[in-house]
């Protein structure tokens, strides 16, 4: 389905999206890509959704993909005796412990025993998103003597954040390996990890996916943003977790760390999704505040791949109107002269195989002359990405012969997929080509279009052809014999 818009957006269902009729709603309104997060509701819900995505897909007729968001090692603290939370004041001492007794004003359980290990004095202990904040004094095996930074109040099992430390943890928590499994055998199309610290957690979970999803890392750590170039040279995708980076890091950190890591994702042609309190207020309220339209604007001009909505479509009061308004931001944006100026001044790309030299010369072409469309066909999806990289003026279709390849694409800027019979002709793949762009509406029998592909077909990184086809060519086509 044509959307006229370049940036993808990813909306995660929760309470208020988790119908049948909902999730179509989600899908008109521009949702690409939905979201499940496996922090909240039981695998049934899980099922419950994945099984409705998968059937609006089969009645609107396009792909759609489905994004698998793991709970990653999040810590918490225990629980409090009677009331279930205290008042913690600025100044006063506070200790963490193992003892699984109920909480009061002086200590509360932290039942992670690693982490005692790893925590030092002078590290900081940030509860409830940071909004309260405490300072190890001085710590052992199984105790952490703190004094109270930040006052607030804490209540039973709230998030913990120790940025300071790479913390000695699996990547993937015992529920994460089960949901991890139960997820793949639905069939999602992306696994996120959340709380990434080092490559080596990327790889761990690439083992256990064994290829049935691609593998996307949240970076959200201090740490990940340090290893960030060898993360992403293992991950499929990235995700900007605003959310918990701003906890981990200073808030104003978080800007430049964006741009810096929108860039490098383009630069490597992986997709990259900015996420988190993007339209807020829009939970509470139909229309978004001025500045988080600003925004949505900002990753759009940045060339992000993909915006994100969490709680606006999860659990606000207008998951609709959430997806509509970031549909509506992208198409003003997209079409403001200096929106082209800034993507492509801001490309870059190392261009080393035949490939790289094939999509940029498409791109060239299409920023020359009129043509319509970019037609590309790709069976691993690796062309319809380098052509996403370039950042086109025109629409990237993907066509594949892999439903699981035209899934993963939702992610990808600009790029539309299409699940086609598969090719082994050059001919019969200009003849796919100019249909789809003509029956979809990205071009009429007058226009032309340029058609990339690789021969021989059906292997990988062999794209090495460029045709600029008039789609009438369609006509003297279906009339040759074969
Ligand atoms: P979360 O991740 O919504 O799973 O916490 C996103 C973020 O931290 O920004
Ligand atoms: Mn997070």
């Amino acid at each position: 389905m044509r959307r006229h818009r370049k940036i993808k957006i990813v909306a995660t269902l929760g309470p208020a999206s988790s119908t049948r009729e909902m999730i179509h709603a989600l899908f008109m309104a521009g949702a690409d890509v939905f979201r499940l997060n496996m922090s909240h509701g039981s695998h049934e819900d899980v099922a419950a959704r994945h099984r409705a995505i998968r059937e609006v897909e089969a009645e609107v007729r396009n792909p759609i993909g489905i994004l698998a968001d793991l709970q990653g090692p999040k810590l918490r603290v225990g629980e409090f005796g009677e009331g279930g939370e205290v008042l913690l004041e600025a100044g006063q001492a506070f200790r963490l412990d193992l003892d699984p007794a109920p909480g009061d004003r002086n200590r509360v359980q932290l039942p992670h025993r690693e982490i005692f290990d790893a925590l030092e004095p002078g590290a900081s202990l940030l509860i409830n998103d940071g909004k309260v904040r405490l300072k190890v004094l001085s710590c052992g095996a199984d105790f952490a003597d703190c004094t109270v930074t930040v006052g607030g109040v804490v209540s039973n099992r709230k998030g913990v954040n120790v940025p300071d430390v790479v913390l000695p943890l699996a990547a993937l928590s015992e529920k994460d390996r089960r949901d991890l499994e139960f997820v793949c055998d639905l069939g999602v199309d992306w696994v996120a990890l959340s709380f990434v610290q080092r490559p080596a957690d990327i790889e761990e979970a690439r083992r256990l996916v064994r290829g049935r999803a691609a593998v996307l890392a949240k970076i959200e750590k201090p740490a990940a943003v340090k290893a960030f170039d060898e993360i992403l040279a293992v991950s499929d995708g990235i995700m900007v977790a605003r959310g918990d980076l701003g906890v981990e890091l200073p808030v104003q950190n978080v800007p430049p760390i964006q741009k810096r890591l929108v860039r490098k994702c383009r630069a490597a042609a992986k997709p990259v999704i900015v996420a988190t309190q993007m339209l807020e207020s829009m939970i509470e309220s139909p229309v978004p505040t001025r500045a988080e339209v600003s925004d949505v604007a900002t990753a759009i001009y940045e060339g992000a791949d993909a915006v994100m909505l969490s709680a606006e479509s999860a659990a606000g009061r207008y998951p609709k109107e959430a997806v509509a308004t970031m549909d509506a931001v992208a198409r003003e944006v997209e079409s403001d002269p200096t929106y082209v100026q800034i993507i492509e001044s801001s490309r870059s790309a190392e261009r080393r195989t035949v490939a790289d030299g094939i999509v940029a010369a498409a791109r060239e072409i299409a920023e020359t002359t009129h043509v319509k469309a970019i037609a590309c066909f790709s069976e691993s999806g690796t062309t319809a990405l380098l052509t996403a990289r370039e950042r086109t003026r025109v629409p990237i279709l993907a066509l594949t012969s892999r439903e699981s390849t035209a899934r993963r694409l939702c992610l990808s800027w600009g790029v539309d997929p299409v699940v086609a019979e598969p090719v082994d002709r050059f001919k019969m793949a200009v003849v796919a080509a100019i249909r789809e762009a003509v029956a979809q509406d990205y071009a009429t029998p007058k226009d032309r279009i340029i058609v990339v592909a690789g021969v021989p077909f059906n292997t990988p990184g062999s794209t090495n052809i460029l045709r600029v086809a008039p789609c009438e060519e369609r006509l003297i086509f279906e009339g040759e014999p074969e």
